[in-house]
C-alpha cells in the first residue's frame, strides 16, 4: 500500500526540497549502504530489504552521479570541497549478486566503491537472515531476530540450529543471494575502481563476544583479504551495525582506520573523533527513485 500512499508526497518533496538541501550539504559527505543486487532476469527471495533489483540500483546511480561527486572510502578523512555533496559507496557482505551485477553496473559509469566481506563466508554460503526468512516474503519476525542477534550472538551455526529447533527449515535461496567466490571477488577488483574492506571474520554480533574471540573476528579477514587481494582498505563494517565502547577499542587496535555502522545519517563533519562509529546512509531494497533521492539529498536522515 505505501508505494501510492507515498510517492506522490515523495516526488512533491523532490522538487521543492532536494536542491537546496544539497546545496546546504555542498561540503558534507554521505556513505551509503547497500546489500545486495538482483541480477536483471532474476527474481529475490529471502529478507526483502537486502536485495534491490539491477535496474533499480542503475537509475540510483544515474541519479546519484548527476548531483553528488562519487569518492573512494579514503575520502572519509579527508576534508575537502568539491562544490557538491561527496558520496561513497558500499556493500555489506559481499553477495554474489553485488559482486558481479553491481559491480558491472559500477564499472559501467567509472565509479568507485568498497565491499565489505566476511571470508568465512566466501565462496558459496549463504546467511541465516536469508535461509529463515519466511517464504511470504516478509522477512524474519523482529522477535525472532532480537533472540538470533543478541542470546545467539548472531553466530550463523548456532542460529540455524535453534530455528531448525523451532521447526523453521532452512530454504534454499538463489545463486545471487549467496556469498561471491574468491575468483569473483578477484574479477570485481580488477575491473579498477573496487576496494575490499572487512566485515569481520564470520558476521558474529561482536558485543556479545569475549575479548580474545573478538580479536580474532576483526584480525583474521584483513590477513585473509590482504594475502590475496591488493585492493584491501583497512575499514570494517560492523555485523548488524552493533557495536559497544569496547568493541571500538578493539577495532582500533586491530589497525583498521575507522568503522562503520548501517545507519545514522550523513557524516557529521570533518572526521577526526568518533571514527569508530561512522554512520552511514542505508538504502533498502523497496524504496522509490524519489525516496532515494530524499536520502541522498539529506531531507530522510534515517
Ligand atoms: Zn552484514
Amino acid at each position: 500500500v505505501w508505494p501510492l500512499l507515498k510517492r506522490p508526497a515523495e516526488w512533491a518533496a523532490c522538487r521543492a526540497g532536494a536542491p537546496l538541501a544539497r546545496r546546504f550539504r555542498r561540503q558534507r559527505l554521505l556513505v551509503l549502504a547497500y546489500h545486495n543486487i538482483v541480477p536483471d532476469g532474476e527474481r529475490a527471495r529471502g529478507d526483502p530489504s537486502l536485495h534491490l533489483a539491477q535496474r533499480e540500483f542503475a537509475h540510483q546511480l544515474d541519479l546519484l552521479a548527476r548531483t553528488h561527486d562519487v569518492v573512494s572510502i579514503a575520502d572519509v578523512l579527508l576534508a575537502r570541497s568539491t562544490g557538491r555533496p561527496r558520496a561513497v559507496i558500499t556493500f555489506d557482505d559481499a553477495y554474489r549478486g553485488a559482486v558481479t551485477a553491481g559491480v558491472a553496473e559500477l564499472t559501467r559509469r567509472n565509479l568507485p566503491a568498497t565491499i565489505f566481506v566476511a571470508p568465512a563466508f566466501v565462496d558459496g554460503a549463504s546467511f541465516w537472515w536469508d535461509v529463515l526468512a519466511s517464504a511470504g516474503g516478509g522477512g524474519l519476525a523482529p522477535e525472532l531476530r532480537a533472540h538470533a542477534l543478541h542470546e545467539l550472538a548472531g553466530r550463523d551455526a548456532a542460529v540455524r540450529g535453534w530455528a531448525e529447533r523451532l521447526g523453521r527449515p532452512a530454504q534454499s535461496v538463489p545463486q545471487h543471494q549467496t556469498v561471491a567466490s574468491e575468483a569473483e571477488l578477484a574479477q570485481a577488483v580488477a575491473s579498477g575502481r573496487i576496494t575490499l574492506g572487512s566485515h569481520t571474520w564470520s558476521h558474529a554480533n561482536l558485543a556479545r563476544l569475549g575479548s580474545a574471540e573478538l580479536e580474532l573476528e576483526l584480525t583474521r579477514p584483513l590477513q585473509w583479504l590482504k594475502s590475496r587481494f591488493t585492493a584491501v582498505v583497512p575499514w570494517l563494517s560492523y555485523p548488524y551495525g552493533i557495536r559497544s565502547p569496547e568493541v571500538e577499542q578493539a577495532t582500533a587496535r586491530a589497525g583498521y582506520e575507522g568503522g562503520f555502522l548501517i545507519s545514522g545519517g550523513w557524516l557529521p563533519g570533518p572526521v577526526s573523533t568518533a571514527r569508530f562509529a561512522l554512520p552511514r546512509v542505508n538504502v533498502p531494497a523497496g524504496i522509490s527513485l524519489a525516496g532515494f533521492e530524499l536520502r541522498i539529498s539529506g531531507l530522510i536522515t534515517r
